[in-house]
């Protein structure tokens, strides 16, 4: 099995997951690859009624550790749960760098989705100034050694360098099978990792070539759907 999982960002409203899951199963029926979408959280319920019955999984885009309470803005796990998402996505970029969330922070998280039974997509990946500084190898490690021995079977990990997120900029072929097998050495479990940045419908095929990526989070090409629907396929050839 692979996974080719869409984040939506801030981007995508109620009318627009209707009419986009239904485009999208007209479209796309895979055998063998796992389809997820992380809509905004004003779309979730919405989504869960596009998507039930279908081979379309979904989730959140993030989540608060506590329960409840005075958290102005945030979203609990149990509110997640009465929506029922299939997963909750952590430590996105774009949430460590802006949000400036910690491995701390992402480490609760984690446990907090881990005790409502989420399986989580946790991401990771290095800036480019650490990649220059040829530091890839010891960002990805200091970003997993938290939540190492917490990751289980149905958890996937997103390897995404900072650098080649919604940059049209991706690594080389040899750069993403390099890092992801540090990720997977590291990890030393079977869990799937998956590569994300810039993954578009001209560079999918050559990225699903490569066996040991076992799916693609995907950005801004997820809100078109055929060409996410063209890397769902790319990736379904490859199995
Ligand atoms: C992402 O949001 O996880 C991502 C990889 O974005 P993009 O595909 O736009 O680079």
């Amino acid at each position: 099995m692979r996974y080719v999982f869409g984040n939506w960002k801030m981007n995508g409203t109620i009318a627009f997951t209707r009419d986009y899951v239904k485009a999208l199963l007209n479209e796309v029926r895979p055998a063998t690859v796992q389809v997820a979408l992380f809509p905004p959280f004003t779309a979730l319920s919405n989504m869960a009624d596009a998507v039930n019955g279908s081979f379309v999984k979904f989730g959140s885009q993030n989540m608060y550790f506590e329960e409840s309470g005075a958290f102005t803005g945030e979203i609990s796990p149990a509110m997640l749960e009465e929506i029922g998402v299939d997963y909750v996505l952590l430590g996105h970029s774009e949430r460590r760098h802006i949000f400036n969330e910690s491995d701390e922070l992402l480490m609760k998280k984690l446990e907090a989705a881990h005790r409502h039974n989420f399986p989580v997509v946790f991401c990771i990946g290095e800036t480019l100034d650490e990649r220059k500084s040829g530091v890839t190898k010891d960002v990805i490690k200091r970003q997993l050694i938290l939540v190492k021995d917490l990751l289980r079977l149905g958890d996937l990990v997103a390897y995404e360098p900072v650098w080649a997120i919604g940059t049209g900029v991706t690594p080389t072929m040899d750069e993403i099978a390099e890092s992801i097998s540090w990720v997977k050495d590291y990890l030393k479990t079977d869990i799937p990792v998956l590569y994300g940045g810039s993954v578009n419908k001209g560079n999918a095929k050559d990225i699903a070539a490569i066996n040991i990526v076992d799916g693609a989070l995907v950005g801004g090409a997820s809100l078109k759907v055929d060409e996410f629907a063209i890397i769902i396929k790319a990736f379904g050839e490859n199995n």
